[in-house]
């Protein structure tokens, strides 16, 4: 294959349009196999950040497997081939069913798979392994801001327009998102606000993206960490109390304003100060600059969303901007921003515990009639509701609790809440399985791994952040050793002697998940891979014969009646500990350079080089109170676990935190630290505000 193909970038939401053009990589092992190029498209633009512009490193990285492994009796992996491979997971799998039941064996996917892939994932567990017990990575991501929306709204899309509108906006307000690093191309989006002086950042850190805001350009809002809640109630108590409601909005096309304005009245301005030290003043602007006219947007990301009240912050957030008119409104809206690659079709194709393809209910009736006729079985052969992704990991090795785990697409002892306890539950269980194309730290504990193929290499469809179907191409073949997921979850199925076809071709699988979506919520039924060959926009929902939906809610909410739900929420004090005086909060997030639990991006030479370990960023005032200097070895420790990390003094943090970035594993991994405490709605674990100590190490 020597053709240029024309795909899209393997890592976040944002999605960027590539060219792939295959190279003579035989003439040196050392050349990728592919050059990258940044392609026109709505989204970039032609850009591409420096993840983007090194990705074909990933495809022959020296580190990439290229045959299963099996462990041994010696307690080392070892090469097999695949028959062997498949024929022991297939064994081990059944045994383990027929001795603690069909729940015993649980799946775990992940955000970045393929449409195509995530809806298979889904299929194989309720039917060839028949299990209730599957989730995914996305549950660590965008599962408050999911349950937000569609209590809210009635429907869940990360951005219910095209990004394009952003371009217009006189006010963009950016709650808990650095997406100058995450996804460096969508600044572009921002330049209008920022010419209008409207572009407001709230972060306890003073990131790249508050950094946008300088010289004139917006105001950057630097809360306590875990106040969000509060300062948002404080916005919305400011909005009601200065009459700058859309009151004829409100009436026409919402219900709760009653209850959500008495919810919010001991909210003023002064209290909320007190709370997240935003001065009153600073708040009582904001709250203007929103209401001040066409134009204005609110945005989230993990930052306020990923806690253990992340879902009521970021109904706070919807209900901010509900109360100024803006969702639906051409010019204006709310939308919060997925950061995985296929973190939003990852989330409407059935990985999620609870959910059937279309994002169809798992316990409604008629959505397990109608995928089980798509499926070819009896709706009582479909499973139940399973359990959410960080009481899954709780289960793990347990009596009563999962026995095996097959793992696709995450590395979760990096990535989950409370690591250690992870790696122990994994440690616990009789059969570990994982799909990667390295020996990610998960993939280095379990009793099989399966080499797959990359992006580059394979077929398929992502859904972006705006809820727009694309198409990942294949421009390259793949090693020899390697397989795709669809065969792999094919030829096990058919070891499992499984009734239900499973087809390995993308663009049929496609046309099966297009059948199963079909009058669900996420109905992708009017899309096909010829259309999307084409370049057309396919944005969901897209029933058959229609045009696509690029705007949602010009007219109507997704509940029965058409109205958004106002709902009030208040602060829960008891939500998390707060830091005692030798102590501080750990905020965790990412860096430019890296890519969720950095399993691909450490492999790539000029990224590793750029980050090569994790800091704990400090202010210099805590540094100095704590006797820490610019480079010293720290620990940053709690009750859970230690990190031992180096010291990097910054007056871009509040000195009341200390950052790291997640990206990193073993003694470094940011998530020993985290709390596997979940948000009762959307159980979302507390990533973002745990507390600490930090100490510096001093030499023996
Ligand atoms: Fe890839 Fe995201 Fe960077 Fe674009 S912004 S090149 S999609 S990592």
């Amino acid at each position: 294959m020597t053709r240029p193909a024309d795909s899209h970038c393997p890592y976040c939401a944002l999605q960027c349009a590539m060219t792939l053009t295959p190279t003579d990589a035989a003439a040196d092992a050392a050349t990728p196999p592919v050059t990258v190029a940044g392609r026109d498209f709505p989204t970039n633009r032609g850009g591409l950040c420096k993840k983007g512009w090194t990705s074909a490193e990933l495809l022959r990285a020296p580190a990439r497997l290229g045959a299963p492994l099996l462990r041994g009796a010696d307690g080392a992996l070892h090469e097999a081939s695949w028959d062997e491979a498949l024929d022991l997971v297939a064994t081990r799998l059944r045994g383990i069913r027929s001795a603690h039941g069909a729940d015993a064996v649980g799946v775990f996917g992940g955000g970045g798979l393929t449409n195509e892939k995530a809806y298979l994932l889904g299929k194989f567990a309720r039917l060839a392994l028949g299990t209730s017990r599957i989730d995914y990575n996305g549950r660590y991501c965008m599962s408050s801001a999911a349950a937000a929306g569609n209590r809210a709204f009635g429907v869940d899309r990360g951005l219910p327009f095209p990004l394009e509108d952003l371009d217009g906006a006189s006010t963009i307000l950016l709650l808990g998102t650095n997406v100058a690093e995450t996804m460096p191309p969508f600044i572009g989006h921002l330049a209008g606000a920022q010419a209008a002086g409207g572009l407001v950042v709230v972060d306890p850190r003073r990131t790249a993206t508050a950094r946008l805001t300088d010289e004139g350009k917006g105001m950057h809002v630097q809360p306590a960490p875990g106040t969000d809640l509060a300062l948002l109630l404080g916005l919305i108590h400011v909005v009601i109390a200065e009459r700058l409601v859309d009151e004829a909005y409100i009436g026409a096309r919402t219900v709760g304003f009653d209850r959500l304005r008495r919810s919010v009245a001991s909210w003023w301005p002064e209290r909320v100060q007190s709370v997240t030290g935003v001065a009153a003043l600073t708040l009582r602007r904001l709250a203007r600059r929103l209401a001040s006219g066409a134009g204005t947007y609110i945005l989230t990301g993990r930052g306020v969303e990923q806690h253990v009240d992340g879902t009521d912050t970021a109904t706070a957030a919807i209900n901010l901007a509900l109360l100024l008119g803006l969702p639906g409104r051409p010019g204006s809206g709310y939308g919060t921003l997925t950061g995985q690659g296929n973190g939003q079709g990852g989330r409407e194709h059935g990985q999620k515990c609870d959910q059937l393809p279309g994002y169809r209910k798992i316990v409604d009736p008629e959505a397990r009639a109608h995928v089980a006729r798509v499926w070819g079985v009896d709706p009582d052969d479909i499973p139940g509701p399973g359990v959410p992704a960080v009481e899954l990991l709780q289960l793990l090795g347990q009596s009563g609790g999962v026995r095996a785990l097959m793992v696709h697409g995450s590395n979760l002892v990096v990535s989950s809440p409370n690591v250690d306890a992870v790696r122990a539950g994994l440690e616990r269980l009789d059969l570990l399985v994982v799909c990667d194309f390295f020996l990610s730290e998960t993939a280095a504990l379990a009793d099989v791994v399966l080499p797959i193929t990359q992006w580059a290499e394979e077929e398929g469809t992502m859904t972006n952040l705006e809820g727009r179907v694309i198409r990942r191409r294949r421009a390259i073949t793949p090693p020899t050793g390697v397989r795709d997921e669809l065969w792999i979850l094919a030829e096990l199925a058919g070891r499992l002697d499984c009734v239900a076809a499973f087809d390995t071709d993308p663009e049929r699988v496609f046309e099966e998940l297009r059948l199963a979506s079909e009058g669900g919520i996420a109905d992708y039924s009017g899309i096909d891979y010829a259309m999307l060959d084409r370049g057309d926009a396919a944005y969901w929902p897209y029933p058959r014969g229609s045009a696509g939906t690029p705007r949602l809610f010009a007219e109507r909410f997704a509940h029965p009646d058409g109205l958004a739900r106002l709902v009030a929420v208040s602060v829960r004090e008891s939500a998390r500990p707060r830091p005692g005086d030798d102590e501080v909060t750990l905020v965790t997030g990412r860096l430019l350079e890296h890519y969720q639990s950095g399993a691909q991006t450490r492999r790539v030479p000029e990224l590793l080089d750029a980050q090569p370990e994790a800091l704990a960023s400090l202010h210099p005032a805590t540094a100095d109170r704590l006797g820490i200097a610019d480079g010293d070895d720290l620990e940053v420790a709690n009750h859970r676990g230690a990190v031992h990390v180096r010291a990097r003094l910054t007056t871009d943090i509040r000195p009341d935190a200390v950052f790291l970035p997640f990206h990193y594993g073993d003694a470094q991994a940011a998530n020993l630290l985290t709390s596997d405490a979940v948000d009762p709605v959307s159980a979302m674990p507390e990533f973002k505000t745990n507390v600490v100590r930090v100490t510096r190490i001093t030499s023996p």
